[in-house]
Formats: structure tokens, C-alpha cells, sequence
């Protein structure tokens, strides 16, 4: 070999060694940067209280991940997973729906989904096998008892109503007037079919909500896809899987509803549960209910925070946007800080012709995640949306709300000619109540330890969920 071949093979040798180390140091800078990344969204989902979960959700088993990457793939919900360093990460667990795709698509059996150890978990109820709560005679089902998604919630409040009937049958008692069998509270996936149970099996029931027929569905954004896997619906027959629009489904059961002529009231809060002269006594806002036995299906989303200000229950104001499309060519004021007010605000200025103010108490936006906040900026800067900063609202009038200053307190600041309200201050989560009822927790503060904890599930594992052979 002459020496021009030799140096050619050493120079090609240093060459690959040299590309290999640049490409070893570019990968370890895009490590470094993902890590930097991941541990900012994980401060801000900290920050903003997003880091835990709500109802069951994905759990990673660090030790079996291969960093493949499917299952953030697999996952409809944007922002709930990342693979980082090679590693899956949970990074915003309340917006994980529970649905199970990302366990589906893991080649290696390296995620699950469930409610983890549910003695961590001061939000879970203890339930019986048949949901029944530590409060004799009260039931929970649906989301409220830590499992989501429309099926198991159906499956739930099936459950339930059943036990019921099944008790009353074996336990009977002398018909009290006034006295109901059974009281359903709250009207989504898991209500209605307690309900549709109860009408189905010839119970003397009630039936009470805040809102209308849905529950969660009906606060869907519009045309929102929902998948559904399949399910027997009480009085409706089988909903086969597949994915439906949120339209479709509210459909199929306000047509159950009229059919059948269940009657609910809406607009009822419900504010208090207790046993008196061996019946349950439900207090709420439009009104005491008595009755045997309770199905609690309040979902896990809270009750809106009001205002507390003169005009604010008018018609024109709402506490969600579900449909912007719908509002073009009008005057809309927002209320609130956070990334639903900021979103709902986003979605209006998108319409043409909307005149769209956002009003926040606080002289900054500190609880938006990233995304929103540049969004924000942008249409702040674009003129697309107003911005009220440091203002609260005084009074609603049909066609006009006063905003008043919050520092220095008082003054009025705005005087806007105005068509919809929308108040997105968020909600106060129901466990409070529930912890004002009497029902024990996975591990409520100064409870006992919890007993067979079971939602339809075993190990806080989602019912009717295939298991991985
Ligand atoms: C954005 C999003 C997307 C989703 N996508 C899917 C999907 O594709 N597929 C799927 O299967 N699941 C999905 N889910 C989850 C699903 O919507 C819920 O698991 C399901 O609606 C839970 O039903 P529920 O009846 O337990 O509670 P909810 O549907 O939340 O209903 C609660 C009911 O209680 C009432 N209520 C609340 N508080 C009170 C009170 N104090 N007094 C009286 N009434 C009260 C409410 O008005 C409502 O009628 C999604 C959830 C969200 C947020
Ligand atoms: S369970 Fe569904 S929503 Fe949650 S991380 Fe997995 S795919 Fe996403
Ligand atoms: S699909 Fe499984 S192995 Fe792949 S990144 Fe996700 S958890 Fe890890």
C-alpha cells in the first residue's frame, strides 16, 4: 500500500470519527434542550395544577419504556405525554381523558392506563362493588368516582339504579308521600342512565341538574368527535362504538328523554345531603327532594363560580363557549385569567366582525400555559382582542356592562356596549361537598384507611378496558 492510500484511509477514519462525535454532540444538545423543555412544562403544568390527573390516566413504567415514541402518537389530546431522553413522560395528566389509546399503541406494555394507587388519592370515593358510598343509601357514579370516559359512566349509573331496585325489593318499606325511590343528581352519560334505569325498572323517581341533558358532552366544543366504545343504554338500546358528534349523541338522548316523558329540573344545584327520619333529604337550590336512596353523577368538573353581581343571571350570560362559530358580528366581553377565558376570547376574535374585550383581575396573565399566552399577545397586538387588565365587573345591563377598576378599587374603567357575557372563572370542584356529606375518601384528611376500594374496577383500573394478554 503507498503512502497516499494509507493517508487516504486515515484522513476517511478521522473523518467518520469526527462526524460521529459532532453527531454525538448535536444529539446530546437536543437532549440537553428536550430535557430543558420537558422540565418547563412540567413546572408550568405544576403551576397551573394541570400535573394531576382527574380522572384514571396514563401511569409509565420507566423501567419497560423504550422511547419509542407511539403512544404520544397514539394520544389525541395534545399535550399529555412526551418522550424525552428516550423516556415516555407524563407531562399535563388532567388533560388525559382516560381512553387507553396510548396503552393500545405500546409495543412493550410500558404504559397503563388506570387511577394508579388510590390511596394517594384524596379525590376517589370509596365505593362498594355496587357504588355505593360510606354514606348509607348514596350512590356514586360516572366521573365523580374517579372513572371517566362515556361507557364506563353508562355502565355505572346502570349499576347503580340495579342495587337500588334490587333493595328496594328487599327491603321494603311503607310508601311515604313525597318520598321518591330514587333522586338522580346531574344529567351526564352516567345520570341519564341511572335514570333511564330507573324509568326502565318502574322506580318513583326525581331527577335533578344544574344543566341541560349531557352533562359534560353538552359542554363539548361544537361538532366535537367523541369516541365511544360500545355500551347498552337503558330505554335507548345499544350504542354501538364508533365516533360520534357530540350533537349526535345529546340527540339520541334528549329523544329518550321526550319520549318517554321523563321529567328533570334543570337548574338545580344540589347543596346538601343528609339522612333524616330514614329517608335521604337532598337540599338544592330549586328545592328539597326526599328519597330512598341518591345516585350522585355530578361528573368531576365543579359548578362554574358566579360573578355574584346585579344583571348577572340574564340570558346573554354564560359561563362557556361552545360554539364561537356560532357569534359573528358581535360584542362580546370575557371574564377571567386563565387558559379557558383566554381561549374562549381566542376563539371569538377568530369570528369576523366580533368585537371581543377580555376583562382579568390581576394586572398579569401568570397561569397561561406558553402556547396561550403568545397567542394572546399576538391577538392583543393584531387589535383582535381588548384587553381590561386590574378589572372586575359592576353590573350587567342587556346591551351594556360596567367594569370598575380593582386597583385602585372602584373607579369605573370601562362602560362597553355589549351583546354576550362570558364568565370563565372557573368552578368549584365538587369534593368539598361530598367531604360536607360524609363521604370517605381514597385518603380524605383524618380518614381511615381505605377499605376494598372498587368503581366497577379492582386496582383503580378502568372497567370493561381490555386487558394486555
Ligand atoms: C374535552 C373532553 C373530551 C372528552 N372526550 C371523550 C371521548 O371522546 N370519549 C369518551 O368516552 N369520553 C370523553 N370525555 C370524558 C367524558 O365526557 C366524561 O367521562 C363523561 O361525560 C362523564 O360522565 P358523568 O355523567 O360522570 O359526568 P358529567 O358528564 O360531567 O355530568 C355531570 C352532571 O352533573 C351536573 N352537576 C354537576 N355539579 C352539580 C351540582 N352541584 N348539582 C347538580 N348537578 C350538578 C352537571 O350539570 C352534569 O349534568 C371527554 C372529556 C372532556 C372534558
Ligand atoms: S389515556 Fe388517552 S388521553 Fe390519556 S394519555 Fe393515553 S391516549 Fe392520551
Ligand atoms: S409507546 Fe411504550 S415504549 Fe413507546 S414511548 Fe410510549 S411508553 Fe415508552
Amino acid at each position: 500500500m503507498d503512502l497516499t492510500t494509507i493517508a487516504i484511509i486515515i484522513f476517511f477514519i478521522m473523518a467518520v470519527g469526527l462526524v460521529s462525535i459532532w453527531q454525538h454532540r448535536l444529539e446530546r444538545e437536543r437532549d440537553a434542550e428536550a430535557e430543558a423543555k420537558l422540565e418547563e412544562q412540567l413546572k408550568e403544568g405544576k403551576e397551573l395544577g394541570t400535573d394531576k390527573p382527574v380522572t384514571q390516566s396514563a401511569h409509565i413504567h420507566a423501567d419497560k419504556c423504550i422511547g419509542c415514541g407511539s403512544c404520544v402518537l397514539a394520544c389525541h389530546q395534545g399535550d399529555v405525554l412526551a418522550v424525552v431522553s428516550g423516556l415516555a413522560r407524563v407531562v399535563h395528566a388532567s388533560h388525559c381523558i382516560g381512553c387507553g389509546n396510548c396503552e393500545r399503541a405500546c409495543p412493550v406494555c410500558a404504559i397503563e392506563v388506570g387511577l394508579g394507587d388510590v390511596s394517594k388519592r384524596p379525590d376517589i370515593p370509596i365505593l362498594s362493588p355496587t357504588l355505593e358510598s360510606s354514606v348509607p343509601g348514596l350512590y356514586i357514579a360516572g366521573e365523580l368516582g374517579g372513572i371517566g370516559l362515556v361507557r364506563n359512566a353508562i355502565e355505572q349509573g346502570k349499576t347503580a339504579a340495579n342495587d337500588i331496585a334490587r333493595r328496594l325489593k328487599q327491603e321494603p318499606k311503607p310508601k311515604l308521600p313525597g318520598v321518591h325511590d330514587i333522586l338522580v343528581v346531574g344529567v351526564g352519560p352516567a345520570g341519564l342512565s341511572a335514570l333511564f334505569r330507573a324509568v326502565e325498572l318502574g322506580l318513583d323517581y326525581a331527577a335533578v341538574s344544574i344543566d341541560d341533558v349531557g352533562g359534560t358532552v353538552y359542554k363539548y366544543p361544537r361538532r366535537k368527535l367523541t369516541l365511544v366504545q360500545a355500551a347498552e343504554m337503558p330505554l335507548h338500546g345499544r350504542i354501538k362504538e364508533g365516533e360520534y358528534f357530540k350533537e349526535d349523541l345529546l340527540k339520541m338522548w334528549s329523544d329518550t328523554v321526550c319520549r318517554h316523558g321523563i321529567k328533570v329540573q334543570i337548574n338545580a344545584a344540589v347543596e346538601m345531603i343528609a339522612p333524616v327520619d330514614g329517608v335521604l333529604e337532598t337540599r338544592t337550590s330549586a328545592g328539597v327532594f326526599k328519597s330512598r336512596f341518591v345516585v350522585l353523577a355530578l361528573g368531576r368538573r365543579g359548578v362554574p363560580r358566579k360573578l355574584g353581581v346585579p344583571g348577572e343571571e340574564a340570558e346573554h350570560v354564560l359561563y362557556e363557549l361552545a360554539d364561537a362559530a356560532a357569534l359573528k358580528g358581535q360584542r362580546a366581553l370575557v371574564i377571567g385569567g386563565g387558559n379557558s377565558a383566554v381561549e374562549a376570547a381566542l376563539g371569538l376574535a377568530g369570528q369576523p366582525e366580533n368585537y371581543v374585550v377580555l376583562s382579568h383581575r390581576k394586572s398579569d396573565f401568570s397561569r397561561l400555559t406558553g402556547r396561550n399566552k403568545e397567542r394572546l399577545d399576538k391577538a392583543v397586538a393584531e387589535g383582535k382582542i381588548h384587553l381590561i387588565m386590574s378589572s372586575q365587573v359592576k353590573h350587567i345591563q342587556p346591551k351594556k356592562v360596567v367594569l370598575h377598576s380593582c386597583e385602585p378599587v372602584g373607579k369605573e374603567v370601562a362602560n362597553l356596549d355589549n351583546d354576550w357575557v362570558f364568565v370563565c372563572a372557573g368552578g368549584d370542584p365538587p369534593f368539598p361537598l361530598l367531604q360536607k356529606i360524609g363521604v370517605k375518601f381514597g385518603k380524605a384528611p383524618g380518614t381511615e384507611e381505605p377499605g376494598a376500594r372498587e368503581a366497577g374496577t379492582s386496582e383503580g383500573k378502568a372497567p370493561g378496558r381490555k386487558e394486555k394478554e
